[in-house]
This record gives structure tokens, C-alpha cells and sequence, in this order.
């Protein structure tokens, strides 16, 4: 090979290195400038939103194409209950504001897309910009060759611990299925359970004939009916029933959901202390987090919250004051990968742990970004599983494996994960996506989901 396709065929660095020991000033200092000068400028060309629901919820792709013919980047936009607004979104402000625009310069553009419409901080204008910022990651990732993980700081960990989810109404299955995932390496188990004739989060309970008969006149039969009394006394003798059977040495999760009033929520988590909670999560609705600070004076339960936040100073005095143990932000509806790290690494300041939101709601690429993230950080707590089935996969070839408990990235270059389109395109969004705002009090008034 001749010393001219030699420095032709290795990157700018290692060609200096090579001009050098090749001799002669010319090429060296060429390598030189051009190793200064960074990659060549790459601009984005088109985007596209794929829209699919293989499992039961409508995710939003985003792929941005570039000006290097067959680079493209992946993102997730997916706002399951209105992924039409975050498309039309995309479609009709992001798309028109990114092309043309340089791909390498991801923080600019987050922060200018951000503004980009003078009001911001919505769940839809946050996840269409996470699917853009997520899409650019992948893409450096890509053009690098490298993980998206070691674009962040690299592993701190072989791989990612999880939680996963247990829930039935009757104990001693709960406890079945607790014993289970122990069984198969989990060290870390989401417990819910719910009231007989009582409607609730986490169990699909039904409300009974007899408790519609309690409700007064205009109410009964409106609506399923949440208690919170009952659920806080049937959610301490849920956790009772665990410890009692399998021990202290699992961690356990419970989710309350936002459900009880704030001093309701503070009375369940002095009462199941004893059980020692690996975090009670979303105790409280965003609306009420000027409690936090009543109460983390009123118990040692390690709290987790913010599934729900959107806007970007929510969190801050949570964490700056330390009345939190666990930040779990859903990262496409913060606005992306961009934004959860710079919540993670303002997290590490203040010792609170990250627990990413991670259910069936968040796409296969949203898991790679959690996946990536939970790499690279130290203030890792725990992350939420979701099993990716084989049909799944197929539709997303490079889809995080899951083995005894641990989430694993497979080391490609970028995010990892790729899309089949017409895989994809079997599987149509599924009408709305989903409801929440259901469930009333016994008086027929609404509860915050
Ligand atoms: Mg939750």
C-alpha cells in the first residue's frame, strides 16, 4: 500500500501518528489540521415519523436521514396517550426547523428546537424533540463507532439491574410470583395489589355491584371508585404478608400512583418503614410537590417521583433540597436523552439516584436510551423492565436483551437498536391511547391518576 492510501484509510489522530513515523512535515501537519478541525460537517436532510404499535402501545420513531447517504439516526418520540400530537408536531415545527441544520451539534439544537416556539415544557413538544435529540445521539454514535454509552463518559457498569412487576389481588400469588423472579437473579420487585370491590392502579380491580350501591344518587355507576383509605390499609398488609414470607434481603417497590391525598400518602409510607420499601414511588401528584419537604421530615421511606414532570425546573428543588431518594423522569417526555443527563449528572451532586421510567409506554428505542444512560452513570439506582417479545424484536432488530435481572446493550454503534418498516408498518397506532382520569371517589369526585 502506498503511504498516500495508508493515511487515506485510518482516521485523521492515527494518520498523524503514522505521517510521523512515515516522515516528512506535509502530511503530518495536514492529519494535524484536520484532526483540529473535528468531522467533516453533516447535515440532516429529512425526518420521518414511523408510527407503530406491535405491543399494546402506539410508539412514535422519529428517523432523521443525513447528507451521508444511508446514515440515519432513530429516536422516540412516543407519547402513548396522544402520539398524533407529538407527530403532528414533528411534522409540522421540528421537521421544517431541523433540515438543513448540522447533525454534530446536538446541544445547540436541542436548546434552539426548545424555543423554537416560543411556548415550551409540554409533553408533546418534549417528546417530539427527544425523538430529533435521540435520533442525533444515535447518529454520532454511528459515525463514531462507538455506543452511544461510551459517547457519555463510558461503562461504570457490566449491565443494567431491573425491577420487575408483580401484581394480583390475592397474596399468597403476589408472593408466587415474587418468588419467582428471585428465583430467575431479580433483586429488586414491583409489589401492587388492590381492595376487594374496589377499582385502583396496578391490578385491573373491578368495582363491585355492592360498593356502586354506597355512592349517593347522581354518582353510583358513573365510574369505577377508588378509596384511599382502603388501599393504604390493604397495601400495608400487602407488604406484611411479603416480608413475613420471603424476607428482608429483596428489595421491594410499590407504585402509589399519585392516588391518596398528600397526608393519606405520608400515613402509608410511615406504615410500611418497618418493611424497609426499596422506594414508594409517585406518593404525590405534581401538583402537590410542595409537600415533599413535610414529608421527608415525616419518615425515612426512600421516595422516588417525577414520572409525570415535564418541565425543566419541576425537579430541581426536589433534588436540590434532597427531599427525594429517586428521580424517575419519563426521558422522552423531558425532551430526551440531552436533557436526563444533565438531570442525572445534577442528581450525582445532590446523592439522588436515578429509576428511569421504563414500562410498556416507552419504545424499544426509549429503552436504549435508559439502557445507555444507566451505563454511564454512577447515581444509577434501579430501572423499570419491560419484556420485549419475539415479535417485538422483530419490528426492532437490536432490542436490549434482558438475562437474570440485567439489561444488556449490545455494543453496536449508536443506540444499538434499528427498525423494520415493514415490520413496523403491520402494526397501526390502536385507537387512543389509553385513558387515565377514570377512577372517582366514592362521592363521585375525580382522582388524580
Ligand atoms: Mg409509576
Amino acid at each position: 500500500m502506498k503511504r498516500r492510501d495508508i493515511l487515506k484509510a485510518v482516521p485523521a489522530a492515527a494518520a498523524a501518528s503514522i505521517a510521523s513515523t512515515l516522515g516528512g512535515p506535509g502530511p503530518l501537519q495536514a492529519a494535524q489540521t484536520a484532526a483540529r478541525r473535528g468531522m467533516p460537517p453533516l447535515t440532516i436532510t429529512d425526518v420521518k415519523v414511523i408510527a407503530t404499535a406491535p405491543s399494546n402501545s402506539n410508539w412514535t420513531i422519529v428517523k432523521v436521514m443525513t447528507s451521508e447517504p444511508g446514515l440515519y439516526g432513530l429516536g422516540s418520540a412516543t407519547h402513548q396517550e396522544v402520539p398524533q400530537a407529538a407527530q403532528a408536531y414533528i411534522e409540522k415545527r421540528l421537521k421544517p426547523f431541523v433540515i438543513g441544520k448540522r447533525c454534530d451539534e446536538i446541544d445547540d439544537l436541542w436548546q434552539s428546537a426548545y424555543v423554537q416556539e416560543y411556548f415550551r415544557s409540554g409533553p408533546e413538544g418534549n417528546n417530539a424533540l427527544s425523538g430529533i435529540d435521540g435520533a442525533l445521539w444515535d447518529i454520532l454514535g454511528k459515525r463514531l463507532g462507538v455506543p452511544v454509552y461510551q459517547l457519555l463518559g463510558g461503562k461504570v457498569r457490566a449491565a443494567v439491574p431491573l425491577y420487575g412487576h408483580t401484581q394480583s389481588m390475592d397474596l399468597n400469588d403476589l408472593e408466587d410470583q415474587v418468588r419467582k423472579y428471585i428465583e430467575n437473579g431479580y433483586q429488586v420487585v414491583r409489589i401492587q395489589t388492590g381492595v376487594p370491590g374496589f377499582s385502583g392502579y396496578g391490578v385491573n380491580a373491578k368495582t363491585s355491584d355492592a360498593t356502586q350501591a354506597l355512592r349517593p344518587d347522581g354518582a353510583k355507576g358513573i365510574s369505577p371508585v377508588f378509596d384511599a383509605g382502603r388501599y393504604v390499609n390493604a397495601t400495608v398488609k400487602m407488604f406484611e404478608h411479603i416480608r413475613s414470607k420471603v424476607g428482608f434481603d429483596i428489595g421491594l417497590v410499590h407504585d402509589v400512583h399519585e392516588r391518596p391525598a398528600p397526608n393519606q400518602a405520608i400515613q402509608l409510607c410511615k406504615a410500611v418503614e418497618p418493611y424497609r420499601p426499596f422506594f414508594m414511588e409517585d406518593c404525590l401528584s405534581p401538583e402537590d410537590v410542595g409537600w415533599f419537604q413535610i414529608f421527608r421530615q415525616e419518615t425515612s421511606a426512600p421516595l422516588a417521583m417525577g414520572e409525570l414532570f415535564v418541565n425543566r425546573q419541576e425537579w430541581l428543588p426536589l433534588v436540590a433540597n434532597r427531599w427525594i431518594d429517586f428521580i424517575r423522569c419519563h426521558i422522552s417526555a423531558i425532551g430526551g436523552l440531552s436533557q436526563a443527563r444533565k438531570i442525572a449528572a445534577t442528581c450525582e451532586m445532590f446523592g439522588v439516584r436515578t429509576a428511569w421510567h421504563g414500562p410498556g409506554n416507552v419504545s424499544p428505542v426509549g429503552h436504549a436510551v435508559n439502557l445507555h444512560l444507566d451505563l454511564s452513570i454512577i447515581n444509577f439506582g434501579i430501572q423499570e423492565e419491560n419484556k420485549f417479545s419475539d415479535h417485538l424484536r422483530e419490528v426492532f432488530p437490536g432490542t436490549p436483551e434482558i438475562a437474570g435481572g440485567y439489561l444488556y446493550a449490545n455494543d453496536r454503534p449508536g443506540l444499538g437498536v434499528d427498525i423494520d418498516e415493514k415490520a413496523a408498518a403491520r402494526y397501526p397506532y390502536k385507537g387512543a391511547g389509553g385513558s387515565r382520569g377514570n377512577d372517582r371517589r366514592m362521592d363521585g369526585s375525580i382522582v388524580r391518576p
